[in-house]
């Protein structure tokens, strides 16, 4: 059957696990996914979307630290309102350029208009750039206390169907249909993507997330798919586990989940992924990568807050922190590290953090405090 065929994109090369255990994706990606693209004064270009809500202030704060480290990009803001085409909204050519262009941005959250004909940017964003993998790692940070001190869990999460697919219709009043739109390509591309990372960050364990017993077509061959890919990395120990089990386990006790590397689909990689930013301290601080064939972009996990918007009580570390990512999947790894250390130790001393870790500090003043750390 055609739709089983194996693709073929391979690991190229071993990366080196990084700090935190976060390792860079970019090894994990067709060679080409990266490309670098620089100014006339050698500095890469970067597309940068602000977002909605808090966006445009947490971006800030990722400008003024990155000026201040003297990190070697050059942003190239752009505009992601979305426009009505043939009734469809899509996000502006231009933008979409730039993005094929760089191959690499980073974004703010982006809050979906409400209206006919507008589907949610970030699954746009998705399509558009075949970002078929979102990586969201989860690590407790030293020195900030949690009810858990030792959370370090990294979440593969299928980025372009299942529940997200948007296919939904009443069938008559009071009852409405819902489609889980379940491809093996896109299960099989999620899950060599999980495997490759898995083998190349020093987590030699893939445990598929599911609802099988329930799903059974798709969950179904979700596992399929990730059976067969499991195939080829013999290196890499392979396990299932059920969502509702996996979620009790974790609150329970989130260190045995330190080994390896979950992979599951859509709906169930957003629900798990908000459930381990709360055991380390909440949104403000999980970052997460959308890995594509043509371009990777960089965002935070939570969404456009407006109910803290422009009041300066946002927390810029999720950001930071999937800029961070960014900056390694780049091959920028001591920028990386000198500004991962100053963001970290800044949250650890607790002097200057933000509302939603129990500070008081505004926005820009952690963002000052990180800068004197630089
Ligand atoms: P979406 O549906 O777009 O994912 P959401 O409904 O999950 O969004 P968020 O916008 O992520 O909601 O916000 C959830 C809660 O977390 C809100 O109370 C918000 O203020 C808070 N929050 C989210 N991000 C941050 C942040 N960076 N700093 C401080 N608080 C935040």
């Amino acid at each position: 059957m055609a739709a089983l065929a194996r693709s073929t994109f391979a690991v190229k090369k071993a990366v080196p696990t990084l700090a935190r255990g976060y390792a860079t994706p970019a090894a994990s990606q067709p060679k080409d996914a990266f490309v670098g693209v620089k100014d006339s004064k050698g500095n890469y270009i970067v597309s940068l979307i602000e977002g909605d809500g808090i966006g445009p202030e947490i971006s800030q704060s990722i400008k003024d630290i990155y000026a201040q480290a003297k990190v070697p990009i050059v942003w190239e803001p752009i505009n992601v309102a979305p426009i009505l085409v043939d009734g469809r909204s899509t996000i502006p050519e231009e933008s979409i350029k730039s993005i094929k262009k760089n191959t690499v941005a980073l974004k703010g959250p982006l809050a979906t208009p409400i209206g006919k004909g507008h589907v949610s940017l970030n699954l746009t964003l998705r399509r558009t750039f075949g970002l078929y993998a979102n990586v969201r790692p989860c690590k407790s940070i030293e020195g900030f206390k949690t009810p858990y001190e030792n959370v370090n869990s990294v979440l593969i999460r299928e980025n372009t169907e299942g529940e997200y697919s948007g296919i939904e219709h009443e069938v008559q009043p009071g009852i409405v249909q819902s489609i889980k739109l379940i491809t093996y390509e896109a299960s099989e591309r999620v899950a060599r993507y999980a495997f490759q990372y898995a083998e190349t960050s020093g987590r030699p364990h893939v445990t598929a997330v599911h609802k099988a017993p329930i799903m059974k077509m798709s969950d179904g061959m979700f596992l399929q798919a990730c059976r067969v890919v499991a195939k080829d990395f013999p290196n890499v120990k392979y396990d299932e586990d059920l969502l509702d089990r996996v979620c009790l386990r974790m609150v329970q006790n989130p260190a045995p989940y330190s080994d390896r590397v979950m992979v599951m689909p859509n709906l169930y990689g957003d629900i798990l992924s908000d459930l381990c930013a709360g055991l380390i301290g909440g949104l403000g601080l999980t970052p997460s990568g959308n890995i594509g064939n043509s371009a990777s972009i960089f965002e935070a996990v939570h969404g456009s807050a407006p109910d803290i918007a422009g009041q300066g009580k946002a927390n810029p570390t999720a950001l930071l922190l999937s800029s961070i990512m960014m900056l390694r999947h780049m091959g920028l790894y001591q920028h990386a590290d000198k500004i991962e250390k100053a963001a970290l130790s800044t949250i650890a001393e607790g002097k200057s953090i933000t509302g939603d870790l129990g500070g008081k500090s505004s926005t820009s003043e952690y963002t000052e405090a990180v800068m004197k750390r630089l």
